[in-house]
């Protein structure tokens, strides 16, 4: 059986599968390694695809960041300038390739999610669209005219600021950057920082929800402006609180204020802001959508 292999590369864990070929979202084999030193980690990502060599087409890697995704590169497929220990400048994509011998298709995270999306789920048919995912930290992938963007590094749209009205909200926001930047005041860390319980133990009703939802809108307003997607998609562990989508819809229509005459946004916000179809299985898909574009 023909297959293709995808890695997720996380900060806390790497995700690894293989499927086939014919129909990707059938996954035959996934495992998962967590994110230790990059000589440990990377060599079980290699253990594990070649145990499942056999029919190995391609394999893609979706990873956190910030990345060198541009093939004309010298450090093409690194992982640069991270802040996480140890990982620092390290050549991810490389070793696999080398040990494989099989195309091995490299972005971020988000550009893998926003990938596998278009092929399988929430953003099939469209050319122009946005994924974020607001979980530990906040990232955003774009297809802009049916290619994933690029530009001169990658987007980082987790730290684009925002108005931050210190009066409702005195904390100083966490990014170690920016400090109230998107991520800096909605990142899953900040609200527990924040309100001094974890995100997932707060309940429905909690004012931090509504505050979150203000921040999501207000950089849902920035990307419709900035980059007139078709579609907006909300992934990540923060969004799996159901109530955010209506709250960020209302919010994001408020502060649009009308000025976005588009009956997709003004009449169908439901399906204009959307969780991704593929759930959970988002990052690994995306990472095996990559690897699929290399054939
Ligand atoms: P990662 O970003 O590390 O890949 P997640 O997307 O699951 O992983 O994000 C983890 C963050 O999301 C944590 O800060 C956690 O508190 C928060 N989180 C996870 N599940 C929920 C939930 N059900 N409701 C609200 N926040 C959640
Ligand atoms: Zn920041």
């Amino acid at each position: 059986m023909e297959t293709l292999g995808g890695i997720e590369a996380g900060g806390t864990k790497f995700v690894c599968a293989v499927s086939d070929a014919q129909d990707p979202r059938n996954i035959i084999a996934q495992a998962q390694f967590p994110t230790t030193l990059p000589d440990e980690t990377i060599g079980l990502c290699v253990e594990f695809f070649q145990r499942h060599s056999d029919g190995l087409c391609a394999i893609g890697i979706a990873s956190f960041g910030p990345v060198d995704v541009h093939k004309d590169s010298p450090t093409h497929g690194y992982i640069t300038t991270t802040p996480k220990a140890n990982w620092g400048y390290t050549n991810l994509r490389g070793p696999l390739a080398d040990a494989l011998g099989v195309p091995v298709g490299f972005d971020t995270d988000v550009n893998g999610a926003a990938l596998g999306e278009q092929r399988w789920g929430a953003a099939q048919g469209l050319s122009d669209f946005v994924y974020y995912t607001i979980g530990t930290g906040i990232g955003g992938g774009a297809m802009v005219g049916g290619k994933l963007l690029h530009g001169l590094m990658h987007t980082e749209m987790g730290h684009m600021r925002l108005a931050h009205d210190k009066t409702q909200d005195s904390f100083a926001g966490s990014c170690p950057y920016h400090a109230n930047c998107f991520e800096g005041l909605a990142a899953g860390p900040t609200i527990e920082q924040r309100w001094g319980a974890r995100a997932e133990t707060l309940p429905a009703h909690h004012p931090a929800w509504e505050l979150e939802a203000h921040y999501i809108a207000l950089a849902m307003q920035t990307t419709i402006c900035m980059l007139s997607p078709q579609r907006i998609i909300l992934g990540g562990g923060v969004m799996s609180q159901p109530q955010l989508f209506p709250l960020v819809r209302q919010k994001t229509l408020e502060y649009l204020n009308g000025y976005v005459q588009m009956p997709q946004i003004l009449a169908h916000i439901d399906e204009y802001i959307v969780p991704p179809a593929l759930g959970g299985r988002a990052g690994v898909l995306g990472a095996i959508a990559l690897g699929q574009a290399e054939l």
